[in-house]
């Protein structure tokens, strides 16, 4: 007999204990402002109604709203990360949803405008480049008002023609290129910058793994297409006329925008891209030449090596 009796003791003691929390935990509830607040704006629950939910009040209760009590969705201690509680009545019933919280919200569009910007062999310092952060030198003056000018188009819809910018080397050219992608970024527009270089030897070796005719289709198709350095590629003729010539051919004929850098102004370029290893064919160039005015439009930027400072 003993051995049930002390067991149905310990029962009826922790019974006796899930009361006293139950009661305790109750009132804790009850006293919460918000839960206080929300009772009140809803006079027709019954007490029955609210105790059969008490548990739903308590979760209410201990969760974060609307980051009230998390500094940042990283630290988000809420039992779904990111997301907020919020109580509500349905046919007299209480009901305990989640919402995004503004925190989650904030992450996830940072990191939707995050993939906005597709940048290949790209310095890191170049994609942090804001247009606030271009110094007000008189010789770039020029230069930050036709990039602003394009920014200020891009509430009427892209524009059709993007900026070539030359000038010596260091003068912050790409730095301009990646400030322009991120004010772009803002405003939801997705950018591709590729350099030169690069761009040949890639395209180069997708020769391998037939991934070619993708990559050429993906520059082609770039909402703002931005190549940077341009000249300053290996001088290939096959290059220069079945991918440059019908990448730029694709966006000329739809309207699509490309920016360049260059340390070649226009007619500088048409002479470099001439000549090839297979010798010097300027119908060709001049064809690439006629197809980059079409789509871009030729700035200058000058001033000092900011390399140097
Ligand atoms: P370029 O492409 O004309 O050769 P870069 O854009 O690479 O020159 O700029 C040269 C260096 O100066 C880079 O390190 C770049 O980050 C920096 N730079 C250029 N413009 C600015 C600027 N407005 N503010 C701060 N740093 C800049
Ligand atoms: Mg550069």
């Amino acid at each position: 007999m003993k051995p049930v009796q002390s067991e149905l003791k310990r029962w009826m003691e922790q019974n006796e204990n899930f009361q006293e929390n139950y009661n305790r935990t109750r009132q804790e509830v009850l006293a919460d402002p918000e839960i206080k607040e929300f009772l009140a704006a809803h006079p027709k629950l019954k007490k029955n109604e609210i105790n059969k939910s008490l548990i739903k009040l308590y979760e209410y209760k201990t969760q974060s709203k609307q980051c009230d009590r998390c500094k940042s969705f990283g630290s988000c201690q809420n039992m779904l990360q990111g997301y907020s509680p919020i109580l509500h009545v349905e046919d007299n019933e209480i009901h305990l949803s989640y919402e995004k919280c503004h925190s989650r919200v904030d992450y996830e569009r940072q990191q939707k405008q995050h993939k906005l910007i597709k940048s290949l062999f790209m310095p890191k310092e170049i994609m942090q480049a804001t247009i606030a952060d271009i110094d007000s030198d008189p010789e770039r003056s020029e230069a930050v008002r036709q990039l602003l000018h394009f920014v200020g188009q891009v509430k009427e819809g892209l524009p059709k023609k993007g900026i070539y910018f030359y000038g010596p080397f260091g003068v912050g050219k790409t730095y301009f290129l990646g400030a322009l992608a991120n004010q772009l970024k803002e405003k939801n527009i997705s950018s591709t910058l590729i350099y030169m270089p690069e761009f040949v030897r890639e395209i180069k070796a997708s020769f391998k793994d037939d991934s070619i005719n993708d990559k050429i289709d993906y520059f082609k198709k770039a909402d703002v297409l931005m190549l940077d350095d341009i000249g300053a590629e290996l001088h290939s003729a096959w290059f220069r006329d079945e991918i440059l010539g019908s990448i730029l051919q694709y966006r000329m004929m739809e309207g699509l925008p490309v920016f360049f850098t260059s340390n070649y102004s226009m007619d500088q370029l048409e002479g470099h891209l001439a000549t090839t290893r297979g010798g010097v064919e300027e119908v060709k160039a001049g064809r690439i030449m006629e197809r980059i005015k079409q789509v871009s439009k030729e700035v200058r930027i000058a001033g000092g090596n900011r390399r140097d400072i």
